[in-house]
């Protein structure tokens, strides 16, 4: 058994990072200014569009989206119950209505036959979620969006560096939000960016982003003359500051390499539960798209184990192997259960597959040893508890 725990999720980073972030403490520029410019610019040009806020969480940015489009008490929001908690809540900040939309089995993505079923007259937004970094049927779901008038708003924290044809995640949609959690394949503590074409909605996150002032902090104080300013909008306190932004110029800088790295620990895993019976991979990515690889979520094929998914987890903690469910579905949390009355059976493909994963550990601060360890620990539990 392994000696020491291996954590889940943890970050990779090295001296750059250090370095930038004592120079922005030594600069006394600690707030939102130059290097959160310098990393908006740096992260659209990664992304290829045109427009790009750094926001202190891809929360922030979600809720900032939905803003600008307008969406607010009467409208209908459409997402996939197997996200994150903050997808949804988000839509409930302002006052519209959540609408589910079952997930494909195959892909664990948001199904758009699925979403076509409940496009109502209300319907104003659609949020794919692209799950683990798979990128979701984009074609359809634009095509979709097209003809009801939708919007679309991408949910991109698991997806940097997922690309959809020709086209990189981020430059596709309306808008598209990715997260900097400390988790995710970039990481700057917490933080996240909004990217666009729409030079007015970008404009208007901006003012919305820092109080609904009328000039940024950054502008503000880097004016020769005075000025005074005024609150255009009741905004948020979502912005983005210089000791995160110097993080991730340096995660964003390490994205490709460290991308090669979990693109090996991936087929590390794929080679290894091939030959198990009692184990789902995750489904080879669609040809013509790039997969982020965020999240490598194994499912358990539960009528040939003796465990549940729970007690998986807990065989694999008590073998030193951190690991994660991405996700309980959304509509089965309490919030969801009581104020909608949302019950099991609802999203019944979103279900099976919640029962049923858990992600193992993935990331460039991982060793070869550490995965080899991850695959003995689950090969260890499925031989013990296998039918
Ligand atoms: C992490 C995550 C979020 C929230 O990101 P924050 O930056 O922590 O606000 C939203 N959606 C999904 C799918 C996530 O995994």
């Amino acid at each position: 058994m392994r000696k020491t725990f291996l954590v889940f999720g943890k970050p990779h980073s090295g001296k750059e990072e250090i370095e930038e972030v004592v120079d922005t403490i030594k600069s006394g520029w600690w707030g939102t200014g130059p290097k959160t410019e310098l990393f908006e610019k740096n992260f659209r040009t990664y992304t290829k569009n045109k427009y790009s806020l750094g926001v202190n969480s891809a929360t922030a940015g979600l809720h900032l989206a939905l803003k600008v489009l307008g969406v607010g008490p009467g409208d209908e929001v459409i997402t996939t119950p197997l996200t994150f908690c903050s997808t949804v809540n988000v839509i409930l900040h302002c006052g519209a209505k959540p609408v589910f939309a079952d997930i494909d089995p195959i892909t664990w993505n948001i199904n758009p036959k699925e979403i076509e079923r409940k496009i109502t007259k209300k319907t104003k937004v659609i949020i794919p979620v692209h799950l683990h970094g798979r990128p979701c049927n984009m074609d359809q779901i634009q095509a979709i969006a097209k003809k009801n008038k939708l919007f679309v708003v991408e949910d991109a924290a698991h997806a940097i560096e997922a690309r959809y044809g020709k086209k990189k995640v981020g430059s596709i949609s309306d808008i598209t939000v990715f997260s900097f959690y400390v988790t995710k394949n970039l990481a700057t503590g917490e933080g996240g960016m909004i990217t666009t074409n729409n030079k007015n909605w970008i404009s208007r996150m901006r003012t919305m982003s820092l109080h609904g002032l009328s000039h940024d902090a950054y502008k503000r104080y880097s004016v020769k003359h005075f000025e005074t300013y005024e609150c255009l909008v009741p905004g948020f306190k979502y912005n983005m500051t210089d000791i995160q932004a110097s993080l991730g110029l340096h995660q964003l800088a390490r994205i490709r390499a460290n991308a090669k790295l979990r693109k090996k620990y991936w087929q590390m895993y794929d080679k290894a539960f091939a030959a198990l019976p009692e184990i789902t991979r995750p489904s080879p990515e669609e040809r013509g798209t790039q997969h982020a690889r965020h999240l490598y979520a194994i499912m358990l094929s539960l009528d040939k184990l003796k465990i549940t998914r729970n007690q998986f987890v807990d065989r694999l903690l008590k073998e030193n192997i951190g690991c994660g469910v991405h996700f309980m579905p959304v509509h089965l949390h309490k919030y969801y259960r009581d104020t909608f009355g949302f019950k099991k059976g609802d999203f019944p493909k979103a279900e099976f597959v919640g029962e049923r994963i858990l992600s193992l550990p993935l990331g460039a601060n991982l060793t070869t040893r550490d995965v080899e360890d991850v695959i003995t620990a689950i090969k260890k539990i499925v031989k013990a508890y296998k039918k």
